[in-house]
């Protein structure tokens, strides 16, 4: 009996490996799409020029647009 539970363990784990790494193969390539569109998501409000990344649009915003209120999603950049 106990070596018939071992196989069916095994087989669990060997399933659950699979379903595991199958995730992992779907989320890297939603996180490629994700970051996909992040890239065109970073638009400055004031001037529309687009930035890679938040960083990079706080700095832009913090240069070019100082007298006007930066965006809350850039405040805690
Ligand atoms: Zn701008």
């Amino acid at each position: 009996m106990a070596r018939g539970h071992q196989k069916i363990q095994s087989q669990a784990k060997a399933a659950e490996k699979a379903a595991k790494l199958k995730k992992a193969a779907g989320h890297s390539a939603n996180e490629q799409k994700k970051a996909a569109q992040k890239a065109l998501v970073h638009a400055c409000v004031i001037c529309k020029a687009q930035m890679p990344d938040p960083k990079t649009y706080k700095q832009h915003f913090e240069n070019k647009h100082p007298k006007s209120e930066i965006p809350d999603d850039l405040k805690d950049v």
